[in-house]
């Protein structure tokens, strides 16, 4: 912290040798953590100086001044580089635009700005790297939020295990590291539709788990609303996972076999044992449930035909505003 563009140039040449490690921190309104996180941060990235380190952090679109704050720290820390989206596109595109704002790192550990991913981790985190782990991902010891959150996160993880051929690692959270090799690959994805978690639990590599307990969060509070969470949960079971699909296969087939032995049952039994049944009873019995298995399957179909459309158009992901303390500016 403090040191001055000059020094900091002298300095470069020495630094250059150093494997680079670049820390990408969705912020969206966390200008009242912002200072607190950096000086957190450099806490523990100065101990870990045999490593060159640098900040990216990706305005979400925030209301608040945290991006005059990252401009502020830009200024000041060259560590410190900051995109600016032009409105809230979600942490996982933000993640996506720091991504791609990183050029030439060794490592990246995703971290969130507002503390509950303690900045002090990462030395364990950097500790498994050098292990030889490409992936350092993080499970969360104590969760701070509500039943009914947990109840939810439970269920989607157990679903997404059971029923898409993803697994993934309940209580993992995005505070994480990924190797060079493994960011390379993830800057091919094309995807548009995103579950950041998901995708690297996907890619498979070397991996593993540090622990960590969650504090609470420090100033504000978590922006995902039950119906962001919801989204998250269909959107990635939608995007892994068959199953909505065979599902309704297995419904259509299920209806299709009972209306036929209903029907069966009823020629059946109108021709040889003379029980009379009024066309209406055949016409409720045929619309019904052929009329149900339409609908479902049309609900359904409707999901993917979304996911085909965002792919297909191929809009931007986002929009980038403005940039400080890259090289290119
Ligand atoms: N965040 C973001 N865009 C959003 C919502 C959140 O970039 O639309 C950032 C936020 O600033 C924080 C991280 O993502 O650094 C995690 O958000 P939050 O703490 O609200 O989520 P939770 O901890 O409840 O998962
Ligand atoms: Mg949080």
């Amino acid at each position: 912290m403090g040191t001055s563009r000059q020094s900091y140039v002298q300095k470069l040449d020495t630094d250059l040798k150093k494997p680079i490690i670049d820390l990408v921190i969705p912020v969206y309104n966390e200008a009242r953590n912002l200072k607190a996180f950096l000086e957190s941060v450099s806490e523990t990235v100065d101990k870990l100086n045999s490593y060159y380190w640098q900040f990216i952090f990706v305005d979400d679109g925030s209301q608040d001044d945290s991006w005059e704050i990252i401009e502020d720290m830009a200024r000041f820390d060259p560590r410190v580089k900051g995109v600016s989206l032009s409105r809230n596109f979600g942490k996982e595109i933000a993640l996506t635009a720091g991504v791609e704002s990183v050029s030439d790192a060794d490592a990246v550990i995703f971290i969130d700005a507002d503390l509950q991913h303690p900045p002090s981790v990462i030395a364990e985190l950097v500790a498994q790297w050098e292990e030889g782990y490409q992936i350092v991902a993080t499970k969360r010891e104590t969760i701070e939020y509500s039943w009914t959150r947990k109840a939810g996160s439970r269920l989607f993880y157990f679903m997404l295990n059971r029923f898409s051929d993803l697994k993934v690692q309940p209580k993992a959270t995005d505070f994480r590291l990924l190797d060079r090799e493994v960011l390379k690959v993830l800057k091919t994805f094309e995807e548009r539709t995103r579950f950041f978690r998901g995708l690297i639990d996907w890619m498979g590599f070397r991996k593993t788990f540090v622990t960590f307990s969650s504090p609470d969060r420090v100033n504000g509070k978590s922006t995902f609303n039950l119906s962001d969470l919801a989204n998250l949960a269909v959107n990635s079971f939608t995007t892994f996972s068959l199953l909505p699909l065979r599902v309704t296969g297995w419904l259509g087939i299920t209806v299709v076999s009972l209306s036929l032995t209903v029907l069966f049952y009823m020629i059946i039994s109108q021709f040889f044992f003379a029980q009379v049944y009024t066309p209406l009873a055949y016409f409720v019995v045929f619309n019904t449930l052929l009329f149900g298995v339409v609908l479902a399957a049309l609900g359904l179909i409707a999901l993917y035909i979304g996911h085909i459309h965002t792919e297909v158009i191929r809009r931007p992901l986002y929009i980038v505003q403005n940039r400080i303390g890259f090289e290119d500016e």
